[in-house]
């Protein structure tokens, strides 16, 4: 008798650890559910950098994933941090996503997986406003550069032979080191080495020779994870309403 009561009142204790146990986890789970995760370089102007003055976000990037959150019913919490943790935050869960003016390569493809692509962009060379001696890749043969660290402009210095090449947190660290006379030219995007120049960069430096081959910007989330497809769906509906073109011209004027 005293042995079915032991039992009978574990019985009772573990169902109730079950129920609030589930209880407790369903609740936890609904809620975090609502809320899009984003991680992004706070430091990659036009596309995502803090407001005059504050430490909110704005940039194209910016208001296309608050876009995109609210088209998918989901409020829109963003996290700065390196261009380079972005990819291991993902695989952590960390975060639901990453816009970050990543370019979609075949690497990082095998990391992670990319919505549709959102804008086109490409690599451009910067360099003091008074060297004429550099018009094009084949003239940095051996020269010092600089890049902002695991970007695509990193890749492609360090396919230039014999150069030396220096990364930099952000494109901004590797613009002043070449203001500085530190490095003799940077590679970088070119939308955001324009706004750059735009900003008052063009008194000491200035662009040469042609954007590179093109690339293209995706919204990166955990491989394999089917919010790449909810993303895509938001979008698509964006550019259906007018509602990307709008906040595409906000930023970058009418050319496509
Ligand atoms: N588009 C570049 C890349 O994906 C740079 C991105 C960035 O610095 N935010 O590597």
């Amino acid at each position: 008798m005293k042995k079915v009561l032991v039992f009978l009142m574990m019985a009772v204790v573990a169902c109730s650890m079950l129920l609030t146990g589930c209880g407790g986890g369903e609740k936890k789970a609904a809620e975090p559910a609502k809320v899009l995760r984003v991680g992004t370089e706070p430091a990659f102007a036009p596309f995502e950098f803090p407001k005059k003055d504050s430490n909110e976000l704005t940039g194209f990037d910016v208001e296309l994933i608050q876009a995109i959150g609210k088209q998918m019913g989901r409020k829109v919490e963003v996290a700065g941090m390196g261009f380079d943790a972005l990819i291991p935050a993902l695989n952590a869960g960390n975060i639901d996503c990453a816009i970050a003016g990543m370019t979609i390569t075949e690497e990082r493809k095998k990391a992670v997986t990319f919505s549709d692509p959102y804008y086109t962009s490409g690599l451009i060379i910067m360099v003091k406003k008074d060297n004429d001696a550099v018009k094009s890749i084949a003239d940095l043969k051996g020269k010092r550069l600089a890049a902002q660290i695991g970007t695509t402009g990193e890749m492609k210095s360090r396919t230039v032979e014999g150069a030396k090449v220096t990364t930099f947190n952000t494109q901004d660290e590797a613009a002043l080191e070449l203001k500085n006379g530190g490095v003799d030219a940077v590679i970088g995007d070119l939308p955001v080495m324009e706004y750059y120049l735009a900003q008052g960069g063009d008194k000491y430096c200035k662009t040469v020779g042609e954007k590179m081959e093109a690339e293209q910007y995706g919204i990166a989330v955990k491989k394999d994870s089917k919010l790449a497809g909810e993303i895509n769906q938001a979008m698509a509906e964006l550019k259906k309403n007018g509602e990307f073109d709008k906040i595409y011209k906000k930023w970058f004027g009418e050319k496509k």
